[in-house]
């Protein structure tokens, strides 16, 4: 048989696989491959072709001939047009094996490594673990505001009153705030016609104390019904603990502008993570999903192995978390970041912590290592947690050379992590490899990888 020119549908596909996108990978009879959302591996069915990308089709279900066990109903009503949750119809139990799986699969396909894979470790409730909301607002025909996400690709708001992955706090506030603004008539802004006022509402929660940082994004300073609404929000939502307002005026779906100001509150929430505190402000990053990073930056730690003496280095540090907790088990950290206001967190952090034995610097972090191997610095253990693009040949070169005893890398992207992999197996052993599920319901999976240097 020979494969087709062009797909027609509908098209009856058989489902093999899940991209990391979380699609379902399907062929037809000819072996032609679409990209199906919502439909999982053994299942079997019609589907309509949706667009073609770059060579690839993309489609969707029309009718199922044949259903995974895995298969369940999602919680969420709205999961397949929001597109957040590309897992919500999937068990737990399966969604935790698959990201075990494709861990695996990609450290095989691009490092060539087969080694073992410990099994993802999951959350006992993979629900309502979000500590970080954002949304828009919109208007419906009748003036109600109401919140929701955007269509994936699009800009139009799917509606939306419940989000199961995000925390229940945070969801009853958002509801509040639309009750308030409709009650009001505070204009809800509008992208298109780039008239009204809230753009946006950031909710920040924490699990190891109960503040909340609600921040409204705005057109303006001033707006009609201000100080109305942050009456209203003192009154109605007591469990916001401080309220900031961003001004983005911008054209642009970039959600926070350059400037905040605090309206009532200290202007930041604190977290707990490995006993101990971290400040959190409106523009900082910090891990969603404050439970499963607490695993996650245990993990670290016991794969590291450091001693009382040792020299820690902590690479793309972000709010300095890793490197902080890391002090109690060495002698002291040095940390790198590249932006200027998490190196601030950082040392607030620091300090809040009363930590003597910690550096951090901002700076590139391949230039940054760079300038320690020159200096003959010695590094006994490395924990490197670089973005999706993962870290880069200038730095792990110099990382060949200066020869920490052990490496903990820890990856939110395994293709890049396989690939940078390549290069630390030449000097290094892979002793074990951890998917840790930050992100339940979505394909997103992070893994720590422990190395210990080859003698
Ligand atoms: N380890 C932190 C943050 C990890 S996110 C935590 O667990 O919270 C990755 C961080 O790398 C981000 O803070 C980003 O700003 C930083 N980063 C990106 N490119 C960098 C570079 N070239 N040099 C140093 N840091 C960089």
């Amino acid at each position: 048989m020979k494969k087709q020119e062009s797909l027609q549908s509908p098209l009856d596909v058989t489902c093999v696989d899940l991209s990391y996108e979380g699609k379902g990978v399907c062929r037809d009879s000819f072996g032609n491959v679409v990209f199906v959302e919502g439909m999982f591996p053994g299942e079997e069915g019609s589907i309509k072709i949706v667009y073609k990308r770059a060579g690839q089709y993309f489609g969707e279900p029309i009718k199922l001939t044949k259903i995974s066990a895995d298969r369940i109903e999602p919680r969420c009503k709205v999961c397949r047009a929001c597109g957040g949750c590309q897992f919500q119809q999937y068990s737990y139990e399966a969604q935790l094996k698959h990201k075990t799986n494709y861990v695996k699969d990609q450290l095989r396909k691009i490092a060539k490594l087969d080694i073992d894979v410990l099994p993802t470790l999951g959350m006992r409730n993979p629900y309502g673990y979000r500590n970080k909301i954002q949304m828009p607002f919109g208007k419906g025909d009748d003036g109600t505001v109401f919140t929701g996400f955007y269509r994936p690709g699009t800009h139009v708001i799917v509606p939306i009153k419940e989000c199961h992955i995000e925390d229940p706090r945070a969801v009853k506030i958002i509801n509040t705030l639309c009750e308030i603004m409709s009650k009001l008539g505070v204009e809800p802004y509008n992208e298109f016609s780039h008239e009204g006022f809230i753009r946006h509402a950031l909710i920040k929660t924490a699990k190891g104390y109960s503040n909340i940082m609600l921040v409204l994004v705005t057109t303006r300073l001033n707006f009609p019904g201000k100080s109305r609404l942050i009456s209203e929000i003192r009154e109605k939502c007591p469990e916001v603990t401080t309220l900031i307002q961003n001004l983005n005026d911008e054209r642009t779906s970039v959600i926070l502008g350059d400037k905040c100001v605090t309206l009532y509150g200290s202007g930041y929430i604190k977290e707990n993570l490995c006993g101990l505190d971290f400040m959190i402000s409106a523009k900082s990053f910090f891990q969603t999903n404050s439970e499963m990073t607490e695993i996650l930056y245990q993990t670290a730690m016991d794969y590291a192995c450091m001693s009382k003496d040792d020299v820690v280095f902590d690479a793309y540090s972000g709010t300095g978390t890793i490197g902080l907790i890391a002090t109690k088990y060495c002698g002291k950290v040095i940390s790198v970041e590249l932006v200027k206001e998490a190196v601030e967190d950082a040392k607030e952090n620091a300090k809040i912590n009363k930590i003597t034995n910690f550096d951090v610097y901002c700076d590139d972090a391949s230039t940054f290592i760079n300038r320690l191997s020159k200096r003959s610095e010695r590094i006994d253990v490395l924990f490197m947690d670089p973005p999706r693009k993962g870290s880069d040949e200038r730095f792990l070169s110099v990382v060949l050379k200066l020869k920490p005893r052990r490496i903990v890398y820890i990856s939110c992207n395994c293709s890049t992590l396989a690939r940078d992999l390549i290069t630390l197996k030449r000097e290094y052993d892979i002793q074990k490899v951890q998917p840790v599920d930050l992100f339940p319901q979505t394909s997103h999976v992070e893994t720590i990888v422990g190395l210990i240097l080859k003698n």
